[in-house]
């Protein structure tokens, strides 16, 4: 079974209706590497399905982020971006000029926050770490 048939059923298994509309929404996000904004989904989930509207895509990324099946990125305050939860643990890194999220994982980085919460006597449950920045100009 792939990734979305296995959302699929465990939406299913939650009592979510999993509707054709849903089904193209999940699809989109399966398919962005992007971290798409509400507006972006809305845009390519009309391809797959010209009755998706946008009050159907709020909808089911509110359903979708309470069934853990979605998160919810809030880099800047500007907007909402959304990826599918469930792949391996990664942060994030954003360009301020372009807007364009970069995912990068770093065994250096995780030990050292387990190294710090144990210090203070936690473990950690989850973290979630944000970079922002630009690149140099060229010179
Ligand atoms: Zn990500």
């Amino acid at each position: 079974m792939d990734n979305s048939a296995q959302i699929e059923t465990d939406l299913r298994a939650e009592g979510v209706r999993v509707t054709r509309q849903r089904l193209a929404i999940l699809h989109v996000l399966r398919m962005a590497s992007d971290h798409p904004r509400a507006e972006d989904i809305l845009t390519r989930a009309k391809v797959q399905d010209p009755s998706v509207s946008q009050a159907t895509v709020y909808r089911t990324l509110a359903m979708l982020e309470k069934a853990g099946t979605v998160l919810k990125n809030e880099f800047d305050g500007a907007g909402a971006r959304y990826e599918l939860a469930g792949g391996a643990h990664h942060d994030h890194l954003i360009d301020l000029d372009t807007g364009e999220v970069i995912e990068f994982h770093s065994q250096k980085i995780e030990r050292l926050q387990a190294e710090i919460a144990a210090e203070l006597g936690y473990d950690i449950e989850w973290h979630r770490l944000e970079l922002y920045g630009r690149r140099p100009k060229a010179r």
